[in-house]
C-alpha cells in the first residue's frame, strides 16, 4: 500500500492519500451526521454535516498522527520510512528495513497505539471542557472515544497489527530467533482475522448488515496480511544461507551505447530478454530497460543512442558476489527493479533476476510449504 494522491512530505517521509480513502470519508461523515440528527434534532441540517465533515478529517488527522508515532520511532532507530499511505482501512507506513533489534521493534510498534490513546484523552478532555451537549463538544467526544478504540485495536497481540509486532519483539528477544516469532505473531493474527469475520457474519445474520460486512471486511484483509507475512517469513528462511553469487545467471545481455533504441528494442523482443548492461569504450556504462524504452516516443526510437536513456551505472542497484540472498531480495522489493547486476571490483559477474529468484526459492521449497 504505497502511493494515491501525493499530500507531500513531513520530515523526508512522502505523504499519500489512496483513492479508497474517500469511501470512508463518504461513510463516516454520513453516519455521523446522521447520529447527529437522532440526538440533536434542533441542530440545521447544514451544521451537522459541517460538523460531521470535520470530524472525518479530525478522525484521519489522528490516524496520521499515529502513523506518524510509528515514523519518528523508526527514524530514531534507523530505520528509514518511505512513505505514509491513508487508505480505506486506516494508515500505513511504509519502512525500508524491518527493526534491527527486539527493543526497536517494540518502540517503534507501541508508538502508534501510544500516540492513539494520547489522542483519546486529549479529544475526551476538550469535549468535557465545551461540554457533551454542544455541536462541538459531542464531536470532540467523539473523537476521544474513536482513538481509544483505534489504541485497543491496534493492541490486538496478532500480525500485520501493533500488538502483533509487540508479540513479535516480545517472542524475539526471549528465543532470539527473528523468524520463528514472525510466524507465531502471523499465525496469532490469522486466528484473529478468522475472529473478526465470524463475528461479522453473526452480525450480519442477527440483521446488522453493513456493520457484520465491515467486521468480515476487516477479518478478510488481516488474514491475507497476516497470510503474506507468514509466506514471506518462509521465503526469507527457504533463501537462508545463499548469497548473490549462488543464484546468479552470468549469462548477462550486453549492448553498445552507440546502437539506436529501435534496434535494441527488436533485438530485446527477439531474444525474449527485457533488459541489458550498456558498454562504452570497453566498461559497463549503464543499464537499459524495457520502461527505458517506453519513455521515448516510438517515432525517435531509430535516432536515440541507447546510452542516452540508459540509467548510468553509478545509479543501478547493485549486489556483491557474497551479499545475503535475502538482502537482494529486499533490495528487488524495496527499489522496485526487476535486476540487480552482481558485481565485483568494478566488473558484472552477473545478476540476479526475480525469475532467479523464483527458481531459487522453489528449489529450497520455500513457496510450496
Ligand atoms: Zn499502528
Amino acid at each position: 500500500m504505497d502511493g494515491g494522491i501525493p499530500l507531500g512530505r513531513i520530515l523526508g517521509i512522502r505523504v499519500f492519500l489512496h483513492p479508497t480513502w474517500f469511501v470512508v470519508f463518504f461513510l463516516v461523515t454520513v453516519t455521523l451526521s446522521s447520529a447527529l440528527g437522532q440526538d440533536h434534532a434542533d441542530w440545521p441540517g447544514s451544521l451537522r454535516l459541517l460538523l460531521a465533515g470535520a470530524t472525518s478529517i479530525l478522525f484521519f488527522a489522528s490516524i496520521f498522527l499515529h502513523e506518524l508515532g510509528h515514523s519518528l520511532l523508526a527514524l530514531r532507530h534507523k530505520v528509514g520510512v518511505r512513505s505514509i499511505t491513508l487508505f480505506i482501512f486506516g494508515g500505513v507506513a511504509v519502512m525500508e528495513k524491518e527493526p534491527p533489534t527486539p527493543r526497536s521493534e517494540f518502540e517503534i510498534a507501541i508508538a502508534g497505539p501510544v500516540v492513539s490513546a494520547l489522542l483519546a484523552l486529549g479529544f475526551t478532555f476538550l469535549s468535557g471542557m465545551l461540554g457533551e451537549s454542544t455541536p462541538a463538544g459531542s464531536m470532540l467526544g467523539w473523537l476521544g472515544w474513536i482513538n481509544l478504540i483505534l489504541a485497543a485495536f491496534n493492541l490486538l497481540p496478532g500480525f500485520p497489527l501493533d500488538g502483533g509486532r509487540v508479540l513479535r519483539a516480545f517472542l524475539w528477544a526471549r528465543s532470539g530467533n527473528f523468524q520463528r516469532a514472525t510466524r507465531v505473531a502471523a499465525n496469532v493474527g490469522t486466528w484473529i482475522a478468522y475472529g473478526f469475520i465470524g463475528i461479522g457474519v453473526m452480525q450480519v445474520l442477527s440483521g446488522n448488515v453493513t456493520g457484520g460486512l465491515w467486521q468480515a471486511f476487516i477479518g478478510w484483509f488481516l488474514l491475507s496480511a497476516s497470510g503474506a507475512t507468514a509466506r514471506q517469513v518462509d521465503i526469507e528462511a527457504s533463501l537462508a544461507g545463499l548469497v548473490a553469487r549462488d543464484v546468479m545467471n552470468p549469462d548477462v545481455p550486453r549492448v553498445h551505447a552507440g546502437i539506436s533504441v529501435g534496434s535494441f528494442a527488436r533485438d530485446l523482443v527477439l531474444r525474449g530478454r527485457r533488459w541489458a548492461l550498456v558498454e562504452e569504450a570497453g566498461r559497463t556504462s549503464g543499464l537499459i530497460t524495457l520502461s527505458d524504452v517506453k519513455r521515448i516516443a516510438p517515432e525517435e526510437w531509430d535516432s536515440t543512442p541507447v546510452g542516452r536513456v540508459a540509467t548510468p551505472i553509478e545509479k543501478v542497484v547493485t549486489a556483491s558476489p557474497r551479499q545475503p540472498l535475502r538482502d537482494v531480495l529486499s533490495a528487488i522489493g524495496t527499489r522496485n527493479v526487476n535486476q540487480i547486476p552482481v558485481v565485483e571490483d568494478g566488473h558484472v559477474l552477473g545478476a540476479v533476476t526475480r525469475d532467479t529468484l523464483v527458481q531459487a526459492i522453489e528449489l529450497r521449497g520455500g513457496a510450496s510449504r
